[in-house]
Order: structure tokens, then C-alpha cells, then sequence
């Protein structure tokens, strides 16, 4: 009887290995020859980790055809084959720190040693390929496919950024690297297919995939497409001897690669990913993860491969940034400047590595866009903001959430107002809602930075009509506070030095505080050096502001209007009598030679910091931005540029060397003679 069962309950373990495999088999498929995955990578990732932990506990189905021992999937017949000469792989992930450290540990048991060197990088979502080039000119590129045969993409492969036809020196060499889309390329995109009602990709990396396997190299040439080197084979005396060597050859052949890690413990590697876990957000590139690799090739080359990955290397991944959850509820929050957003109130979910509950739905053409209601079961996703947002819902509701038609904070019927998305309440100095969020953003950090006045201590002085507007602020005594719950003497101390000390805050913080529409911390940094008191900004007129560089049509007339309300006037008197009226001591330009001219500033330079080089591009009335994009001017290039100096050849834009920059400074008129494009 017991034998019997034992048998009953291997055939069940066979048959979910089985399912397992066959499930996998179907999503590789999906993902690489269709480029269009049904599941999200973590998804994947967990029922890949499943079959493994199975196959292991029951070798005797562990069978040679899995997906656990096998390299991407099938290929297109749509290409013709190429046959690797050196095999690709995949790369084994570790999930967290214990998991880096048991492969770290393997690696030292195999290789005999007490420490081994290691190097790390971000791991790019995008889509591998191996470029071969003879004597310097490139021969063929092609897709890892199942890391035996590729598909040969040759002809699509030289329309992508950054792939150079001919090297600077006559070798022969392997290229491996990952073809990727920028983030805001996929975007817009998405945007035109959509128009089009064409097909939308799911992620960068579908988009990237999608792109290159084109069988028209015209399609894949209209796309923006990029290359990141990681790896190299060569042979010869000459050949690389490390990981980190291999990276600096590359870049000298004119590769754009991500930045290495120099060769170190685990430690610093360690260091390096909590790092880049909430810096890669910044990026305009999907990262999934951090390559931790053996620096020295020799012991590389020791240690070898399993069937599917390198034993030499792994991917530490970043905690899940989508996750499938279900909406309970939407919330309607009024912001301070009346703006109405719907947020998701949604199942918790683990996301990114925390518990996230909230997802903006922006406004409500997006939810018509999205088809969500109350109900709807939603994938959201972790990006730069702190909010995460919703992606897509699994099934359109036609019965999408209504936009409600008056104010859930003050019952004002909503406005649209022509050319926004956003719907908003107007009642902008009676609405609670909106009183509440102007007084949080004028304590921010960023504003008044008023230590301890935080969103519950507003709530209960409004609440109990202590305060009725921010200039009230400071009408409040040390025993007022103490009305307030869990306020004991100390904080009620702590909380009126706050509010006092917040007096002595510069104009450009106080004008940030104000809360004047479309004037963030940039424009109020830059009106006041414009303008040394807000009775001076008070009397400019439209014209005038908008001649100042960085001061849009938009934003001059937004200035103005605050100024010709009369609230707007009286709360600022009041301010007056409180004592809070700061000046500022204008900024005398040494030229307006640089007017009109966008400048960035990238690498070291030996004369100045780059927030010196940036002031002093001000101070000729130029404009100095961080990315580069279509509209920059100038490119003020310092040692160790990175991809800007890439970006900005691409671009055509005119790159100055710190010698250049300088003689501009000193005859800013010089400008003239640089003409774009020469
Ligand atoms: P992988 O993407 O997890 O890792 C290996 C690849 O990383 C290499 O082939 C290389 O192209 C790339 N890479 C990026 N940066 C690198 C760097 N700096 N150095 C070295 N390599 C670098 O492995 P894979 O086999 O390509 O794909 C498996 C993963 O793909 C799964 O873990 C899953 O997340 C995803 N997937 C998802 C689905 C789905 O349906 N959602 C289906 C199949 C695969």
C-alpha cells in the first residue's frame, strides 16, 4: 500500500514538472520569438526557480531538454542561422545577499583560493548579440538565439547607435554586448503605435527585441536603438587579461559600455548594488539587475559553465518591479494647487522589495485609457516615483471609474480647464484639501523647510481653526501647541523654534514656499536672481519675465496672475508683519553673450567644479542643463565624459574641451564663431 502511494505521489511530482516545463517552454517562446511575454519576468523567474528546486530533489526527471538546462529558445525562421563560434549564455541570478555570497563561496572552493577578484556592473534589459569583426571591420552580427545558433541580423545589427562598422585598430575580435532602447524611445514609440492602433510592447526590452529582428532594416534603422558592450574574445599576447582590462578595450575601440566596478571583495560589490538599487531609476535605460563577475579570464576559463550559465559569473536581481494586484478602491485626492488625482487603493502587494498598497492613476483619461474600475485586476510597476503606477489591466472594463463632477474635499463643481488632462476644483482658497497640501509643501524641505510641521500637525491646526492660512504659522505661541495631540512641552518647544527659525529662509525658498503655479525650486532660484525682493517680482510685467532665460510664456503669465489676486496680496502683508520679507542680492551678469545657448557639463574638469562651470555659464546668461538632447548647444567636455560625449556626436552638438571653455569665458563673444554642425 505504501509503495503504491509512494508511486502515486511520483507521478504527481512528474506530472508538475512536466506542466513546469511545458508552461516555460510556451513563455520562451512568447518572450523570444514573438517578443511579446503574456507573464512578468518575475513571474517567469519563480516558476523557473520551482522546476529547478524539483529537478534537483527528483533527478530522475531531470531531463536534458528543460528549459533548466537550455539557452533562450528556438529561433526565427524568418533569419538565416548563424553558427556561434564561441557558444553564449545565460547567467544563473541570486535573489539576495545570501545567495551572492553561497556563489562567491563556490567560486573560492573551486578555484582553491582564499579571495577572488571580482568586478560588477548593471545588468541592461535589453537583448544580447555577438559581433564578429576580421580585421577590424565587422562581419556579422547576430542574436544568442539557443547559444549555439543565432539568427544573422548582420544588416539590421549596423543601423544601431554605437556599433561601430570599423574599428580604430585591424583585429580580430568577438563583441558581445545588449542592444537596448532607451526608456523615453519606448515611450514615444508606444505613443505612435498607439495612435496608429498598431501593437504596443510590453517593456524596453520587448520593444528593443522587436526592433531588431525586423526583416526590413529600414524599420529597425527608424528605431532608437543602442548598444552596451560587456564582453570580449580575442586571442593573441595583446588579449585582455581581465574583465576590467576587457571593459577599457572596448571603450578604446569606441564601445559605449556601463560603468565597471574596479576588481575588489564582495563587499564592495555589495555596496555597489544597494547603490544602483534606487539610482538606476534615474536612468533612461531598463536594468534588471547587477553582473557580478570573476575578474581574472584565466580562472574564468578554470572554472567554466554549467549547460546554461557561466559558473564564473551571476546576476544579483533587483527585487520585482511589476506585480499583478487588484484595485479595492479608488481615492480622489485634491492637490494644492486643486488638481484632482485618482489613486488606487489596491491589494498589497510585494513590490520592489516593499509592501506598496497605493498606485497613481494620474487622471481620469487615463482610466478610460487603462479601462480600471474598482475590482480590476491591475499590474503596477515601481519607476523613478515614489508611487508606483498602473500599467494595464488584465481584462478592459467598458464600465471604466467616472470622473466625479464635484470636489470630494469642499462639493465645488470640478473644472477642465482647455488643453489639460487634469480636472480641477477651483475653489482654491476655500477648498480643506487644497488649504492642507499648500500648507505641507510650504514647510517641505524644499520650501520653508520647517523641521516637525509635517501633514498630522497641519491636520489638527486646521482642524482646530488655530490657523486659516501659512502666514498664521507664526502667529502661534509655544502653549498653542501643547493643545495639540501627543504635543508635550519639549516638541511644542521644538515645533515654535521651527516655525521662527524658518524666518530667516532666502527669497528663492520663500518663493518656492508661496506655491505660485508652475514655479518649482528651479524658477524660484532663478527669479531671484532676477529680482531681489517679491515687491520687485510683484511689479515685473509679462514681457519682462519672459525675456529672463528658463522663463516661459507660460510661467510669466502665471507670475503675474498670482499677483493680481488680492488674497494672494493680503496673505503676503501678512507675511510682511510677521517679519518674513527676505531680499536677495541680484546676480550682475558679466555678459549676455551665451543668450539662447544651451550648455552641459560632463566629466572633471581640472579648473573648476561643475557647479562653477554651471554658474558661470549663467553668469553670461547661457542656460545649463544635465541631459543632452536635440536642443543643446554645447557640450563642455572634462576627463572621464561617459555616454554624454556619445550622445552629443550622435547629435552633432558642438563639444568645447576645457581649454575652449575657458577662452569662452573670458571673450564670451567668441561664441559666435562656433556654428553647429561644423
Ligand atoms: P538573463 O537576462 O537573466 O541574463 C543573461 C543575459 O544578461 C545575458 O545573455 C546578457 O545578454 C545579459 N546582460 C545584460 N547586461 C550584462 C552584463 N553587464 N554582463 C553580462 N551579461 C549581461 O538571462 P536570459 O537567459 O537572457 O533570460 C532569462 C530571463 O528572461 C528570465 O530570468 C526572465 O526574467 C526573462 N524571461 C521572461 C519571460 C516572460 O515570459 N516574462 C520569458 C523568458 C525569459
Amino acid at each position: 500500500m505504501q509503495n503504491l502511494n509512494l508511486f502515486n505521489q511520483e507521478n504527481q511530482i512528474k506530472d508538475i514538472i512536466q506542466n513546469l516545463r511545458d508552461e516555460l517552454k510556451e513563455h520562451n517562446r512568447l518572450y523570444y520569438e514573438l517578443d511579446a511575454p503574456s507573464i512578468t519576468d518575475a513571474e517567469y523567474d519563480a516558476m523557473f526557480k520551482q522546476l529547478k528546486e524539483l529537478e534537483a530533489q527528483y533527478p530522475q526527471f531531470a531531463y536534458d531538454d528543460s528549459p533548466t538546462q537550455q539557452v533562450g529558445a528556438g529561433i526565427s525562421e524568418k533569419f538565416s542561422k548563424h553558427t556561434h563560434k564561441y557558444r553564449l549564455y545565460s547567467i544563473d541570478n541570486s535573489n539576495n545577499f545570501d545567495e551572492l555570497d553561497k556563489w562567491y563561496q563556490r567560486v573560492l572552493k573551486e578555484s582553491g583560493q582564499e579571495h577572488v577578484s571580482v568586478t560588477c556592473e548593471l545588468k541592461i534589459d535589453g537583448l544580447a548579440v555577438a559581433l564578429s569583426y576580421k580585421k577590424g571591420q565587422l562581419q556579422i552580427g547576430a542574436t544568442r538565439g539557443d547559444g549555439a545558433i543565432g539568427e544573422n541580423i548582420t544588416q539590421n545589427i549596423k543601423t544601431v547607435s554605437g556599433i561601430p562598422h570599423t574599428l580604430p585598430q585591424n583585429i580580430d575580435i568577438e563583441v558581445r554586448g545588449e542592444v537596448y532602447m532607451p526608456i523615453s524611445s519606448f515611450e514615444k514609440l508606444n505613443e505612435q503605435n498607439r495612435k496608429k492602433g498598431e501593437k504596443e510592447f510590453a517593456n524596453p526590452r520587448n520593444s528593443a527585441a522587436g526592433s531588431l529582428r525586423q526583416l526590413d532594416s529600414n524599420i529597425t534603422k527608424s528605431r532608437d536603438l543602442h548598444f552596451f558592450a560587456y564582453a570580449a574574445i580575442m586571442d593573441g599576447t595583446d588579449a585582455p587579461k581581465t574583465h576590467y582590462e576587457t571593459m577599457q578595450l572596448l571603450q578604446k575601440l569606441g564601445f559605449q559600455t556601463n560603468e565597471c566596478h574596479a576588481p575588489d571583495a564582495l563587499k564592495s560589490v555589495k555596496k555597489a548594488i544597494s547603490h544602483w538599487e534606487h539610482t538606476r531609476f534615474e536612468l533612461d535605460y531598463a536594468t534588471d539587475g547587477v553582473v557580478v563577475k570573476v575578474n581574472d579570464l584565466s580562472l574564468q576559463q578554470e572554472l567554466g559553465f554549467t549547460a546554461r550559465a557561466p559558473k564564473w559569473a551571476t546576476a544579483f536581481k533587483f527585487p520585482p518591479e511589476e506585480a499583478w494586484t487588484r484595485i479595492n478602491e479608488i481615492e480622489i485626492n485634491v492637490g494644492r494647487t486643486g488638481a484632482v488625482t485618482p489613486v488606487a487603493i489596491m491589494q498589497p502587494v510585494s513590490l520592489g522589495g516593499s509592501i506598496v498598497k497605493r498606485a497613481s492613476l494620474h487622471n481620469f483619461d487615463e482610466i478610460k485609457k487603462l479601462g480600471v474600475n474598482i475590482g480590476s485586476e491591475v499590474l503596477i510597476k515601481k519607476a523613478a516615483e515614489i508611487i508606483p503606477k498602473v500599467i494595464k489591466a488584465k481584462e478592459k472594463n467598458e464600465d471604466f471609474y467616472k470622473a466625479p463632477e464635484f470636489c470630494p474635499s469642499c462639493n465645488t463643481p470640478l473644472i477642465k480647464p482647455e488643453g489639460e488632462v487634469n480636472l480641477y476644483c477651483p475653489n482654491q482658497f476655500g477648498c480643506p484639501s487644497q488649504l492642507q497640501a499648500k500648507l505641507e509643501y510650504f514647510a517641505s524641505k524644499e520650501a520653508m523647510d520647517i523641521d516637525g510641521v509635517g501633514p498630522a500637525i497641519i491636520e489638527q491646526l486646521l482642524s482646530k481653526n488655530m490657523i486659516k492660512d501659512a502666514a498664521d504659522l507664526y502667529t502661534l505661541e509655544q502653549d498653542d501647541f501643547m493643545q495639540l495631540e501627543l504635543v508635550k512641552e519639549k516638541s511644542a518647544s521644538n515645533l515654535y523654534n521651527a516655525i521662527q527659525d524658518s524666518k530667516k529662509q532666502p527669497l528663492n525658498k520663500f518663493l518656492t514656499a508661496l506655491g505660485i503655479r508652475l514655479i518649482g525650486k528651479e524658477i524660484a532660484d532663478i527669479l531671484s536672481q532676477n529680482y531681489s525682493s517679491i515687491d520687485e517680482l510683484k511689479s515685473a510685467t509679462t514681457e519682462n519675465l519672459a525675456q529672463i532665460d528658463g522663463i516661459g510664456e507660460k510661467i510669466a503669465a502665471s507670475i503675474v496672475n498670482f499677483f493680481t489676486e488680492p488674497k494672494n496680496i493680503e496673505i503676503i502683508e501678512k507675511f510682511k508683519q510677521h517679519g518674513i520679507n527676505p531680499t536677495a542680492a541680484k546676480i550682475e551678469k558679466k555678459s549676455d553673450a551665451f543668450f539662447g545657448k544651451t550648455f552641459v557639463v560632463t566629466g572633471t574638469l581640472s579648473s573648476m567644479g561643475r557647479t562653477e562651470a554651471q554658474n558661470e555659464i549663467k553668469l553670461r546668461s547661457g542656460k545649463s542643463t544635465s541631459s543632452v538632447t536635440k536642443n543643446t548647444d554645447f557640450l563642455v567636455m572634462g576627463d572621464s565624459p561617459g555616454s554624454k560625449y556619445q550622445k552629443a556626436l550622435d547629435l552633432g552638438v558642438i563639444i568645447l574641451d576645457e581649454g575652449q571653455f575657458l577662452e569662452l569665458l573670458n571673450y564670451p563673444q567668441k561664441i559666435k564663431d562656433y556654428v553647429r554642425g561644423s
